[in-house]
């Protein structure tokens, strides 16, 4: 039988999972599809250390997910920029532009149970898990029919519009005939939990070297997350390290600021690519978050942009009327072009300050970090994409977080 919603999401990653429950909010009926089986969490829940930005941890607080979090998030109240080499530094004060953090340090994984603790309270949205997108159908008057397979086999679902929020290498912009452009960054980024003879003080480090970058992101359980890139070609040897050896390499990129590094958990790997959709919009069906761009994580903004995606789509929608008309469509594409650029500019540039800047951020080379830490210019865009108000942004991220 076929099943109808005003909404069909394809993806219940951290984008998919957050826009069904901001259009649950709205009184929406939505079908939340997700290829992971219920009594797993989707892989993308690791232990990765994800940085919300000031805008992302106000409206997950106004939608209900903040409060789900059973550990306490480690706030960013100052952000450090470093380059081996470069005597200067850029630091930034969250308290300078009148706010406690920036932003706060949640595990991935935390963040997962917080939202699937919150999906459960939800009254319009359908589940479909395990269900896995396969093929777009033809027919669904007035909408986009979809064919899913699952453990009880096949199923079709209508929707008035149809959001592909399936990650990077999705099957539905795939199915939709949407190109991507892709980049190798040619790097492999390593992710574990650290702990140092200093605990961290709500400092976040970014420091880039000749051959990548290393970041150290304070945790609320008084360990750092750290991330640290290195070129593909020695990806192996990385991860190959015994404890001991793994320390004393991140020690030699990050340097002594927080004392000696001490014990590491375990490390996991990611291969990092760019990949941008050629275009946000299809008839009746709309791109977010990984689907649409995925970034280079160093900048930490692909969920905090990708949640403005869904924000914006769920604002548009909540106006009334047809969400799959072409006009609501248009009016994303437009609204979300800015923020989109901008922020994937940013992150091109963090990543590319290793080796070959952008030119928007050729100063922190040229003329140094001591530089960028007196030019308010330079610094009000590094807050800017780090606290996530860039563009047209969502009212959602606009509201005070109790
Ligand atoms: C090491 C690392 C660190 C990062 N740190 C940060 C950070 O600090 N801050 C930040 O903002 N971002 C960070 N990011 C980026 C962030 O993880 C991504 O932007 C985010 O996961 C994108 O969410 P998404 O929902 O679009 O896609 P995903 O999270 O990839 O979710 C896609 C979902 O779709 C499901 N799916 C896929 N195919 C199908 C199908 N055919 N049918 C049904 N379901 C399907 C998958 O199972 C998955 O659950 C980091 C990324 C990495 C790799």
């Amino acid at each position: 039988m076929t099943q109808r919603h005003d909404v069909v999401i394809v993806g219940g990653g951290l984008v998919g999972a957050s826009l069904a429950i901001a259009l649950d909010r709205l009184g929406i009926d939505v079908g939340l599809v997700e290829a992971t089986p219920g009594t797993t969490m989707p892989a993308v829940f690791d232990q990765r250390n994800l940085s919300f930005a000031a805008a992302t941890v106000n409206a997950l607080t106004a939608l209900g997910v903040m409060r789900k979090l059973r550990a306490a998030p480690g706030p960013i109240r100052r952000i450090h920029i470093s380059r081996q080499g470069d005597f200067g530094r850029v630091r930034l004060e969250a308290t300078d532009y009148g706010r406690d953090s920036f932003g706060q340090v949640v595990v991935a994984r935390d963040f997962g149970e917080a939202l699937e603790a919150r999906l459960r309270e939800l009254d319009h949205v359908t589940r479909y898990r395990p269900a896995r997108f396969v093929a777009l159908e033809e027919g669904g008057e007035g909408g986009r029919r979809l064919r899913l397979a699952g453990e009880a086999g096949e199923q079709i679902l209508d929707a008035r519009l149809l959001v592909a929020a399936d990650g990077t290498r999705s099957q539905l912009r795939d199915a939709l005939g949407i190109g991507a452009q892709e980049h190798d960054y040619a790097q492999t980024l390593f992710v574990a939990r650290v702990r140092a003879e200093h605990a961290p003080d709500g400092t976040a480090y970014e420091r880039f070297t000749a051959t990548g970058p290393t970041a150290l992101l304070p945790r609320g359980d008084r360990h750092f997350g750290a991330i640290h890139g290195v070129p593909s070609e020695q990806a192996a040897n990385v991860a190959g390290l015994d404890e001991a050896a793994w320390l004393g390499r991140l020690q030699q990129a990050f340097g002594w600021r927080i004392g000696r590094f001490l014990a590491s958990g375990e490390r996991s790997a990611y291969p990092i690519a760019r990949v941008v959709a050629e275009r946000l919009t299809a008839p009746r069906a709309v791109l977010v978050g990984n689907a649409a761009q995925t970034l280079h994580p160093i900048g930490a903004q692909g969920f905090n942009l990708g949640l403005r995606d869904a924000l914006t789509l769920a604002e548009l929608i909540g106006q009334g009327g047809d969400p799959g008309a072409d006009s609501l469509l248009r009016t994303y594409a437009d609204r979300r072009a800015e923020d989109r650029q901008r922020t994937l500019a940013f992150s091109d540039g963090l990543a590319r300050l290793t080796a070959n800047p952008a030119p928007l951020l050729r100063p922190l080379r040229s003329l140094g970090l001591a530089a960028v830490d007196v030019s308010p210019t330079l610094q009000a865009y590094l807050v800017g994409g780090a606290m996530g108000f860039r563009g047209d942004v969502p009212a959602l991220c606009r509201e005070v977080a109790a």
